[in-house]
């Protein structure tokens, strides 16, 4: 058994809500994990065989809606699409609003839509729904979470500030399997890293370049 454990969501049985399309993000992350020979580490560590809680558990969501739970494993990357008011004018279809389940548009007749970003959790829902493209996807990228776990102490993950690339994720899952192996001795998962660091210093360890603060 590895000590790693990728589990990406059904997205490839054709589900209509993925907004991460591309080639297997999951392929590049066991990579990260064997260019480090992790398992071997780990069965180093433990003195035997690798059993299921002794596992690096990482999800990927396609998108917003998190089927593969990210917010209870050790890394739960989320893909996200902001989107943004473009130039064109909008034609008060309200199809926009009819899509949003969030209550995150808010449309006037005479300005067009503005997207609250406090309420938006980037599913680009509505982008897709425009006739007229007066909203738009601006970027698509990837929500990261971290420390998530169940079992007898429960933590829910923490969320990194911010929506990073694909090269940008890759870095921070490798610094973040760096982080724990370094921490070994004291840290089994990766929630057990945050009765050592607090939570700042853990996002700049494994994120610091790229990080707005
Ligand atoms: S996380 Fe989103 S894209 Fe993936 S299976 Fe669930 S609903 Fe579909
Ligand atoms: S991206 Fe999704 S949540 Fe955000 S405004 Fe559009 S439909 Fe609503
Ligand atoms: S879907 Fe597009 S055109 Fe229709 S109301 Fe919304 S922004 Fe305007």
């Amino acid at each position: 058994m590895n000590a790693y454990k990728i589990k990406m969501c059904k997205r490839e049985n054709g589900c209509k809500n993925a907004v991460y399309k591309e080639s297997e993000i999951s392929d590049e992350i066991v990579l990260l994990f064997d260019g480090i020979n992790y398992t071997d580490f780990i069965k180093r560590e433990i003195k035997g065989p690798v059993k299921s809680h002794h596992q690096f558990k990482v999800t990927i969501s396609c998108c917003p809606n998190s089927c593969p739970m990210p917010q209870i494993v050790d890394l739960g990357i989320v893909a996200a699409s902001p989107v943004m008011v473009s130039n064109e004018n909008c034609s008060n279809c309200n199809s926009c609003i009819n899509t949003c389940i969030e209550d995150a548009i808010l449309l006037d007749a005479m300005k067009g839509p503005k997207i609250s970003h406090d309420r938006c959790v980037y599913c680009a829902k509505c982008a897709k729904n425009c006739p007229t493209e007066t909203i738009t996807i601006k970027e698509s990228g990837f929500r990261i979470m971290v420390g998530g776990k169940l079992g007898r102490h429960a933590r829910l993950a923490s969320e990194l500030p911010g929506i990073f690339s694909k090269q940008e994720t890759l870095i921070i899952v490798k610094n973040s399997i760096k982080l724990l192996k370094e921490n070994y001795s004291g840290a089994k998962r990766f929630a057990d890293l945050f009765s050592i660091y607090d939570e700042n210093q853990i996002f700049r360890k494994i994120a610091a370049d790229f990080l707005v603060n």
